[in-house]
């Protein structure tokens, strides 16, 4: 049976961190909607032209406009024994139709794996927040600086500033989650599957407090 894995979190709580490291150590693919919708921006397809204006004000893509671009990553083959999921689902309608599609694949939501992060934290990190061109590593210029000055240590690639990352932005994405997103945790916390850390320690603490966290599967 595949296993699923939903990264929660406020913008710069590190849930693409978070994912990335939890994908090593589970050998599941990260699915992220936003590097998705960022990737298809770049390569103006359709999908990219549709994103273009929401992603610039840090608003939210329309939900039926995200899940199907989902349900179509989720049926990739590299997906067939599961995904960890990092910025979907962010709304109800989204984690209803969420559960839809991981039944059709004959799964289910296993863990939703909320980090938890003040504020004043995340804006700190979304300021300092660089990210690869190739494939999307992240950097903080002082908790996690590159090796060398603006180029990827993994891919060797050039490092850019988030256009969502400036502080207008920001705020506005920080108010979008508490009201669209935090409602999940509710959801997932009544249905058992909640797993709740704390996202202010260092990188490796919080993801083994992830890995303790799990149920067994993983
Ligand atoms: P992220 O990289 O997760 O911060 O996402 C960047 C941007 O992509 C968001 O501000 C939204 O514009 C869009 N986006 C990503 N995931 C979703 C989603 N699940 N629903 C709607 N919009 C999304």
């Amino acid at each position: 049976m595949p296993a699923y894995y939903v990264m929660l979190g406020a913008p710069g709580a590190g849930k693409g961190t978070q994912a990335a490291r939890l994908s090593q150590r589970m050998g599941l693919p990260p699915v992220s909607s936003g590097d998705i919708f960022r990737q298809n921006l770049r390569e103006k397809s359709d999908l990219g032209k549709i994103a273009e204006g929401y992603l610039s004000r840090g608003e939210l893509v329309p939900d039926d406009v995200t899940i199907a671009m989902i349900r179509e990553r989720l049926a990739q083959p590299d997906c067939v024994r599961g995904a960890i999921l990092d910025g979907f689902p962010r709304t109800p309608p989204q984690a209803e139709a969420l559960d839809g599609m991981l039944a059709e694949l004959g799964g289910k939501v296993d863990a939703v794996l909320y980090i938890r992060a003040r504020p004043e934290a995340l804006a700190k990190r979304l300021a300092g927040r660089w990210v690869c061109r190739a494939q999307a590593h992240i950097y903080h210029e002082e908790f996690r600086p590159p090796k060398v000055l603006g180029v990827c240590d993994v891919d060797g690639s050039a490092l850019y500033q988030r256009d969502d990352d400036r502080p207008e932005a920001v705020a506005h994405r920080a108010l979008i989650f508490l009201e669209s997103t935090a409602p999940l945790i509710a959801h997932y916390r009544g249905k058992g599957v909640l797993v709740e850390v704390d996202g202010e320690k260092p990188i490796a603490e919080v993801t083994e407090s992830l890995m303790a966290a799990l149920p067994e599967q993983a």
